[in-house]
């Protein structure tokens, strides 16, 4: 078939790989330029938080995240970057005053999915088996099946892929007006498919019901004092924070979730909070070197869960929320096997 995606953020990049396995034509366009540099697939860290999520979503999020893992090292691999996929546990800690917050966190995880009972209890000699820069904490959990894919070596490596791709006509920097079946409107023409996708995010918010942003902040510090390996949480009664590594002691810290569609610059408050806590968790932070502050939104549906919706010869995918990395695999795989396409 000739399919055309409206939208080639994370998920139009996740369904055009899968398209092309499948052997389909395809046409894709984006307001952006190929490589993605305004998507909310750009901004994220990349974390396949499976269990940590559960603490505000629901047992959904977590079986989709299980087979997103399992997903994630062929789509890598398809675009030659298999090494962006990391699955060695993630920590999550808390200073002393805060650890009733730490353990009510766990137990409401273990609440809700019966595998939660594998997240481990570490002591500060076990934490430091295992990242030995964190020997400032006494306590933390250990949860193995947790990751990360670098999403921004996957959004550079996709774009390379596509773009050289003799399947793929990449229509860059125009902007996608609206979406029907069969057919995707840019400024004043139609081009007509055999099948389309809608994956614009909250570019998509005049046609999707309750679509809304959650504006998102970020830093990526360069950190050349700090080695740790793992993606780490630090809980906290008021900030929540994360911190992912990437490559050459690169770190990103984050996230603030703020109700607003508002992308402008990161805000006083949230530098203040996010980099008082990242500093208060590993003293090596003071002398890091702030290498780029990002704001983005996140496209969420009212009740803060993906959705598909299928039409003839038009699928919607949408509202992946704080989730795309840890859910678009399993929440692309499921449109394509829900009976279109055939
Ligand atoms: C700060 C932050 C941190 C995050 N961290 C994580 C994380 O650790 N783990 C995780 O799983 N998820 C994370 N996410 C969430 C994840 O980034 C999103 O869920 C995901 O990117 C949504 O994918 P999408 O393809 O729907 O939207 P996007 O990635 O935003 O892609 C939408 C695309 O559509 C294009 N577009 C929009 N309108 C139009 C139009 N009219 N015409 C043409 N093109 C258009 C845009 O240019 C864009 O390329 C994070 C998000 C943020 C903001």
């Amino acid at each position: 078939m000739h399919i055309g995606i409206a939208g080639v953020g994370l998920v139009g990049r996740v369904l055009a790989l899968n398209l092309l396995r499948q052997g389909h034509t395809l046409t894709l366009f984006d307001e952006d330029t190929a490589y993605g540099d305004n998507a909310a697939g750009m901004t994220a860290a990349g974390m396949l938080a499976v269990f940590a999520e559960l603490e505000t979503a629901e047992s959904v999020i977590f079986e989709h995240g299980k087979r997103s893992i399992a997903l994630w090292p062929a789509l890598l691999a398809q675009i030659g970057i298999a090494d962006a996929y990391q699955q060695e546990g993630s920590i999550i800690t808390a200073h002393p005053q805060d650890y009733s917050e730490l353990d009510h966190f766990i137990e409401t995880l273990k609440s809700k999915v019966e595998e939660a009972s594998e997240i481990q209890l570490l002591d500060r000699r076990e934490l430091t088996q295992l990242e030995p820069d964190m020997e400032q904490h006494a306590k933390a959990f250990f949860i193995p099946q947790e990751g990360q894919v670098d999403a921004q070596r996957f959004m550079k490596a996709s774009s390379d892929y596509l773009l050289n791709h003799p399947d793929v006509t990449w229509e860059e920097s125009v902007k996608v007006m609206d979406v029907s079946v069969g057919s995707i409107f840019v400024e004043n023409e139609v081009k007509k498919f055999d099948w389309v996708f809608d994956a614009r995010g909250l570019g998509a918010s005049e046609q999707v019901e309750h679509l809304r942003g959650v504006r998102g902040e970020v830093f990526w510090l360069d950190a050349p004092e700090v080695n740790i390996t793992r993606p780490t949480r630090m809980l906290h009664p008021r900030y929540k924070i994360y911190i992912v590594p990437r490559p050459n002691n690169r770190y990103i810290i984050g996230a603030t979730e703020i109700e607003s569609e508002d992308k402008s610059p990161m805000s006083v408050r949230s530098s203040l909070e996010l980099l008082s806590a990242v500093y208060s968790m590993h003293s090596g932070f003071a002398e890091a070197r702030i290498v780029n502050m990002v704001t983005n939104c996140r496209p969420t549906l009212r009740d803060n869960l993906p959705a598909i919706t299928q039409d003839k010869r038009l699928t919607r995918i949408n509202g992946l929320y704080r989730h795309g990395y840890l859910l678009a695999p399993a929440v692309v795989e499921e449109a394509l096997n829900g009976g279109i396409l055939k």
